[in-house]
């Protein structure tokens, strides 16, 4: 498995990384953290988990998985979205009570969603917390996960607090988040990305995606992968992996791969362009509406209109893959908080109400 420095920590981190929010039977343990083991045995030695994922078993289920390894063949990785120091205190030695471990690897303050987060961790006393378990040794490395633009990672970068960032980040919306792995060369942290496949928008869209592909990949999920972990600024991808045969796909596409000179990263970038700006990714932060809107659903139904062009791509993907009608989202009552939370900042109440207007079609 090709690895990778993780900025200036002195670690080499796998360039595919296990992201463990994706476990098919969470209830599963011990099938689950067998499939754990099958990745590590593949050379996958960055293994992502949080509070929370999976029903809240994901954490239980790395700690089952680890217990069998050596502590020195993997990275283990958590986070906390505490505001204050004895909330982020309590998380982390849960964390580490679930994970078997006297110590995580790289403890992320978790999911900045609007730039004055950062400055709200500190002020509640999250991050002073968080330094003081690091000078315990409780904390390996800290690092910062982000839903932000590329202009506000930089920023939070600038802090000089974190030693990594962890960003979604994929051959759709890279333009988002571009300025990061700038930043982050600047100042020399790693970089892991989320959503390497879009959640999974482009892998079913690979007829209409098919121009990511270089001439050595195979498939658009190959691609797609590459496009990550070619560029330097990258450290790692996390692909959420359900199965075998998924940690199977992302290891070939890696395995004797030469990574696509800035060239080839360029000539994708271009082909992508403006077109494929503002795509709903999946993740579901703009939940719960009041209205109980489905918005991830309605916001993928749009994404089909995107990249199809048609109307119908859209409507059609409502009725047969979501089973919703369009009049479902006339029952959004314009409150804007979802918009607040989205990670993409996309315009979703004009989205619905381009959606409704086919219900009277
Ligand atoms: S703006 Fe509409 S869709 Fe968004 S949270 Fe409010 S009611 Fe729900
Ligand atoms: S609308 Fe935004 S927050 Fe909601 S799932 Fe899509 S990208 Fe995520």
């Amino acid at each position: 498995m090709w690895t990778k420095p993780y900025g200036k920590t002195g670690k080499n981190v796998s360039v595919i990384g296990f992201g463990g929010m994706r476990f098919a039977q969470p209830a599963d343990l011990d099938g689950s953290a067998e499939l754990v083991h099958y990745a590590h045995s593949k050379g996958i030695n960055y293994l992502d988990t949080a509070p929370f994922y999976c029903d809240d078993k994901s954490e239980e289920i790395m700690g089952r998985a680890i217990r069998g390894m050596k502590r020195e063949s993997f990275f283990i990785s958590t986070k906390s979205m505490a505001a204050t120091g004895d909330e982020l205190r309590a998380g982390l030695d849960r964390s580490l009570k679930r994970l078997g471990v006297q110590r995580i690897d790289f403890f992320h303050i978790w999911c900045l969603l609007q730039p004055n987060k950062l400055q709200e961790r500190i002020d509640g006393g999250a991050i002073a917390a968080a330094l003081r378990a690091k000078e315990e040794g409780l904390i390996t490395h800290l690092v910062v996960s982000t839903h932000l633009n590329g202009a506000d990672n930089a920023a939070v970068l600038a802090s000089g607090l974190f030693e990594g960032i962890t960003i979604g980040y994929n051959a759709l919306n890279f333009p988002f988040r571009g300025q990061t792995l700038d930043a982050a060369q600047q100042y020399q942290v790693g970089v892991v990305t989320m959503n390497p496949l879009g959640g999974g928008l482009i892998p079913r869209n690979a007829e209409r995606l098919a121009f990511l592909k270089g001439p050595q990949d195979r498939d658009v999920v190959q691609a797609a992968i590459r496009f990550n972990v070619s560029q330097p600024a990258i450290t790692c991808a996390l692909v959420g992996f359900a199965n075998k045969a998924e940690v199977d796909q992302a290891v070939a596409a890696v395995e004797n791969f030469t990574p696509y000179p800035p060239e080839h990263i360029e000539r994708v970038k271009a082909n992508i362009g403006a077109n494929f700006e503002g795509f709903c990714t999946g993740c579901g932060y703009c939940l719960p509406c009041p209205a109980d809107l489905q918005i991830p659903k309605l916001m993928d139904a749009f994404n089909q209109r995107i990249l199809d062009g048609k109307d119908e791509a859209m409507t059609d993907r409502l009725k047969w893959h979501w089973g919703i009608g369009p009049d479902a989202a006339a029952a959004c009552v314009e409150c804007g908080d979802c918009e607040t939370a989205c990670t993409q900042h996309l315009p979703i109440r004009e989205r619905l109400r381009t959606i409704a207007a086919f219900a009277q079609k």
